[in-house]
């Protein structure tokens, strides 16, 4: 009996597999039309000085926008796009797309401003990869200063000497580095001390836990704690109420990200909302 149980769980899970195949492949091929067709966009979500409140720079968020107007999420097509291929294109694409906008927030005044810029594990371990940031750099004209690479945790622990390699030349160009969804992987300390990075990014997860249990802000608490040993900058993700946003701030976190603030939004619409923020702040 437990013999023919497996048999019939194998059968099961390998139809099941087919079906996801055909998805997945479906998929790959909507997303390179979409691609061509220009449904994919990027949109901008601030990021704020907790003790200001000024918004000091955005962060760079892929959409996808089918013709029936449904929205597909990244979490579901950047796999996607990873598997295929795609995303050293598209990935490319973001970059430049990014580092333009960021061009002409500087030319409307906002100069301090920085555009942080997920990158894809794939992307990274490109060959060319410096160069295709180079190249955005230079054909756009976006000063390396005012960019942000954002690196996931779990990215960061997968073959240390080529991230250690590839971390000090992209730290050559002037851009800098952060490390997103922090507190999800398990890199080591002494492992984070040898990586030339400049900022971690508090994942979601534990901003939400903040404000439950006695011990929910724990993990908050010892990133921020270890930026300051690290001489590394904070921000916080996913902050969408006053009290998380407070809790921090008292915790000492510099920066936060979250709808709380802003939702991301299309370029012309962060051009405007930085222009009414501004208002504000002068009146
Ligand atoms: P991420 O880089 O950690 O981005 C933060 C995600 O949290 C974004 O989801 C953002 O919209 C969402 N978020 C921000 N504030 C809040 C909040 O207060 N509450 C909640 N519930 N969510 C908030 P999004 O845009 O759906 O992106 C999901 C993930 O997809 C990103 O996570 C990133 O890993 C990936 N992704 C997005 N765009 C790109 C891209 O251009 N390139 C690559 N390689 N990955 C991307
Ligand atoms: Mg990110
Ligand atoms: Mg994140
Ligand atoms: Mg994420």
């Amino acid at each position: 009996r437990a013999k023919s149980q497996q048999r019939a769980g194998h059968f099961y899970f390998s139809r099941s597999m087919g079906v996801e195949i055909r998805e997945r492949v479906r998929m790959m091929h909507a997303l390179r039309t979409a691609f061509g067709q220009n449904q994919l966009f990027v949109v901008y979500q601030p990021q704020i000085d907790l003790a200001t409140r000024r918004p000091v720079g955005a962060e760079a968020l892929l959409r996808w926008q089918t013709p029936d107007g449904k929205f597909i999420s990244p979490d579901r097509f950047i796999p996607i796009a990873e598997y295929s291929g795609l995303i050293i294109e598209l990935g490319e694409w973001v970059m430049r797309t990014a580092c333009r906008e960021l061009v002409d927030l500087r030319k409307a005044g906002h100069h301090d401003f920085m555009m942080s810029i997920n990158v894809s594990q794939v992307q990274f371990r490109h060959p060319h990869f410096l160069d295709i940031l180079k190249r955005a750099l230079d054909d756009t004209g976006a000063p390396p200063q005012n960019i942000e690479l954002e690196i996931t945790e779990s990215m960061a622990m997968e073959e240390p000497d080529l991230l250690i390699k590839m971390l000090g030349q992209i730290k050559q160009t002037g851009v800098s580095i952060a490390i997103d969804d922090f507190g999800t992987g398990f890199s080591s300390l002494s492992y984070l001390q040898r990586l030339q990075i400049d900022r971690l990014k508090i994942d979601r997860a534990f901003v939400t836990e903040i404000t439950g249990s006695a011990r929910g802000s724990s993990i908050a608490e010892m990133v921020i704690q270890l930026g300051r040993n690290l001489g590394l900058a904070v921000i916080a993700e996913g902050v969408e109420d006053e009290r998380q946003a407070q809790i921090l701030q008292s915790l000492g976190c510099p920066l936060a990200q979250g709808f709380l603030f802003a939702r991301p939004m299309t370029a012309s619409a962060l051009n405007g909302w930085l222009s009414n923020d501004a208002l504000e702040g002068a009146a």
